[in-house]
C-alpha cells in the first residue's frame, strides 16, 4: 500500500519475483485492458482518466477471477488491491473460501511533495494518460479519502509492515527483503 507515486509497482515487480509468486496489480490489468480496447477497459478507463477508482463490482470481480488461476495457488502478491473498505471485505471472503491469507500488508511511506514530482516526472517519460497535474491531485485526494484508512485496519490485525520508500530503488528493495525477513 502507499499514495499513487509511492513505487509499489516497481517494488513489487522485484518482491514477487524474490518471492517466485505471480504480482498482481489491478493498475497494469486495468491498463492493459484499456490498451486492448476490450469492454472492461473502456469501462475503466472512464474513472482511470478522471483519477477515480474503477467500481467496487467491477474491481472485485477482476480480482476474485485472477486469484483463482492456478499460479496463484501457492502465494500471491497483491499490488494496488485492496483500496477500498468494500474491497478488504471481499478479499478476506476470496482468500476464507480458498483456505489462504495475508501474511503481511506492507506499505511504503513517501512524503506528497515528493510523490507529486515523481508523478510529474514519470507523467514526462510515460506519457499514462492519468498522470496530468489535475488528476494526479484528484488521485492523492481519493487515496487519502478512500485506501488511507486501511493501513490502520490493517495494523489492528497485526499485518502492518511499514517501510520508507524515500530513497534509491535498490535501498527501498532492501529494507523490504529486511523488513519481510526474506532471503534476497
Ligand atoms: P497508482 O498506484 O499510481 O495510483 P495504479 O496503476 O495502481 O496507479 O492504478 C491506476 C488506476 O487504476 C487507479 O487510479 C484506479 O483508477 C484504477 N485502480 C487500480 N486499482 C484499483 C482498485 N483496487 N480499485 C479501484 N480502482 C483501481
Amino acid at each position: 500500500m502507499g499514495p499513487p507515486g509511492a513505487g509499489k509497482g516497481t517494488q513489487a515487480a522485484v518482491i514477487a519475483e524474490l518471492l517466485g509468486v505471480p504480482h498482481i496489480s489491478t493498475g497494469d490489468i486495468f491498463r492493459a485492458n484499456v490498451s486492448q480496447g476490450t469492454p472492461l477497459g473502456i469501462e475503466a478507463r472512464k474513472y482511470m482518466d478522471a483519477g477515480e477508482y474503477v467500481p467496487d463490482g467491477v474491481t472485485n470481480a477482476m480480482v476474485r477471477d485472477r486469484l483463482a488461476a492456478d499460479d496463484c495457488a501457492p502465494g500471491f502478491l497483491l499490488d494496488g488491491y485492496p483500496r477500498t473498505v468494500e474491497q478488504v471485505g471481499e478479499l478476506t471472503a476470496m482468500l476464507g473460501s480458498s483456505a489462504q491469507r495475508l501474511d503481511a500488508v506492507l506499505e511504503l511511506t513517501v512524503d506528497v511533495d515528493e510523490v507529486v514530482a515523481r508523478l510529474v516526472r514519470r507523467a514526462a517519460e510515460q506519457g499514462r494518460s492519468d498522470d496530468t497535474e489535475d488528476v494526479i491531485r484528484r488521485r492523492l485526494e481519493v487515496y487519502f479519502e478512500q485506501t488511507a484508512p486501511l493501513i490502520e485496519l490493517y495494523r489492528t490485525q497485526g499485518l502492518l509492515v511499514q517501510v520508507d520508500g524515500l530513497g534509491e530503488v535498490s535501498d527501498v528493495t532492501g529494507r523490504i527483503v529486511a523488513a519481510l525477513a526474506l532471503e534476497s
